[in-house]
């Protein structure tokens, strides 16, 4: 039998509030990265937007030629360089660059 988890005991959102910690975080630089998107390409299909971590992106209100909604940056100090969003988006329409000052 699997046990509940309490919903009062979930993190909203990982990246705020950490269940645990490692001992040695302090020792580590979290990454930064820079987002690169290419509009045209985009379908509106908002798959970047629910799956980031950090809730980086939101869907803009401009349009691509298609007719699209492309997405924007919403917070740009939050982005952790994991790359999960071009890595899901179906049109290669995002990419990642991780900032100089984050590399070890
Ligand atoms: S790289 Fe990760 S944190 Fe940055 S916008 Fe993409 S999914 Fe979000
Ligand atoms: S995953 Fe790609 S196609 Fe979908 S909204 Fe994001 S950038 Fe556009």
């Amino acid at each position: 039998m699997v046990p509940e988890i309490s919903k009062s005991h979930a993190p909203d959102k990982m990246s705020e509030d950490y269940w645990r910690k490692p001992l040695d975080l302090d020792k580590y630089e979290i990454p930064h990265g820079t987002i690169h998107l290419i509009k045209e390409r985009c379908k509106g299909c908002e798959f970047c937007i629910e799956f980031c971590p950090n809730d980086v992106l939101v869907l803009s209100d401009d349009f691509n030629s298609k007719g699209y909604h492309p997405p924007k940056v919403a917070e740009t100090d939050t982005c952790i360089a994991c790359r999960l969003c071009e890595l899901i988006c179906p049109e290669f329409a995002i990419y990642i660059t991780e900032n100089e000052s984050s590399k070890k």
